[in-house]
């Protein structure tokens, strides 16, 4: 029973009623408190005096389209990571309840769990970067309510086997979130058509990445409705604003958005892969199936240096296992060469 993950509290937790969320159909509204005159300034029509859609139904209703998944197992965040700390705030008991993490991995669900007081405990992914599940298994504890699998996996880039995550599920009987904030770039189907028959598994998604919004904040997740109403009732009223939306709206009615970007930033990455390999400086590049490369250096400090020195930034990660890495976001063809270029000048 999905209840009996929530935190005894919110249970039967009554959620602030927004002004208008029973009279909608009204000619003049003066019950929010908002600025009647309008706004200042106007953007592509939408009436910013207003406060937003409270249950964003037209956003939700439209990613539940693109996804194949009703509009009722759609909940939409400030991005991915709002989703994250809200699952932490809706599951788990500070002290009491935990999570564990397949490491290494996105840094937000540590610290996520951190801020909400709830101890994570991490399991090392193998090898591979792929999922020990006995292993995972073993590290459940009684009062374990999540299980966070990030796939493609961050930093690492590869995919975590869908069977593994599945067999999580099925021998957990708590909540496991399967992050595909960059499925996208790889040759694999979402785990949103198995959430239907799933009902402990949370898939989140983002705008962030495939389709080019980081800046408008905006992820979501899809999960069972009973999990969804709770997300919905627990969230800050208006967390999505019409400015965010309507974006959105906009850009998912695109054709091939994202399709035409992700076949491009697929061939930059396969080229930077082989180019990186024939360096001296580099060690490995292990395979990506998102939008970016992890790579071992002869000497990442110096690496890192030399393209700091040319205004590139990537990213260091601090983990032992991961020494002498670091992860390069897919650029630009003209950024990528720079990259290459720059990196072909470090000595080994
Ligand atoms: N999950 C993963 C694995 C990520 O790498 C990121 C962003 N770096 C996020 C979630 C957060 O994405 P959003 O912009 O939707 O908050």
């Amino acid at each position: 029973m999905l209840e009996e993950l929530i935190r005894p509290h919110l249970r039967n937790f009554q959620p602030y009623v927004s002004a208008r969320s029973e009279t909608v159909e009204a000619r003049i509204f003066l019950d929010a408190n908002e600025l009647s005159a309008g706004s200042p300034i106007s953007f592509d029509g939408l009436a910013l005096n207003r406060y937003p859609d409270p249950n964003q139904l037209r956003l939700r209703t439209k990613l539940a389209t693109l996804a194949g998944v009703s509009a009722d197992s759609v909940f939409v965040g400030v991005g991915s990571d709002e989703i994250i700390d809200l699952l932490f705030r809706l599951l788990c008991e500070p002290s009491i309840d935990s999570a564990v993490i397949l490491e290494p991995t996105y840094g937000v669900y540590r610290v996520a769990a951190e801020l909400n007081g709830v101890e994570a405990a991490g399991v090392e992914l193998d090898d591979d970067f792929q999922i020990d599940v006995e292993k995972t298994l073993r590290a459940i504890r009684n009062r374990t309510k999540l299980i966070f699998c990030c796939s493609p996996n961050n930093p690492t880039g590869n995919l975590l086997r869908r069977e593994d995550i599945l067999a999580l599920c099925r021998s957990f009987n708590g909540i496991v979130v399967a992050d595909e904030a960059y499925v996208e770039f790889a040759d694999a189907a979402s785990l949103a058509g198995d959430v239907a028959s799933t009902n402990n598994l949370v898939v989140l998604r983002t705008l962030s990445k495939a389709w080019g919004l980081a800046g408008i904040r905006l992820g979501y997740s899809i999960a069972n409705p009973v999990l969804v109403e709770y997300l919905l009732r627990i969230k800050s009223p208006y967390n999505i604003s019409a400015v965010a939306s309507s974006l959105a709206l906009t850009t998912l009615e695109i054709p091939g958005a994202v399709q035409t970007t992700v076949r491009e930033v697929i061939g930059e990455r396969e080229r930077i892969a082989r180019e990186l390999n024939e360096l001296p400086v580099v060690r490995q590049v292990f395979p990506s199936d998102a939008n970016f490369l992890l790579a071992r250096f002869t000497d990442s400090r110096r690496a890192f240096s030399a393209l700091l020195a040319r205004g590139i930034v990537v990213r260091r990660r601090g983990e032992p296992r991961l020494r002498d890495c670091l992860r390069i976001t897919v650029g630009t063809a003209e950024e990528n060469q720079l990259l290459l270029n720059t990196l072909s000048e470090v000595e080994a």
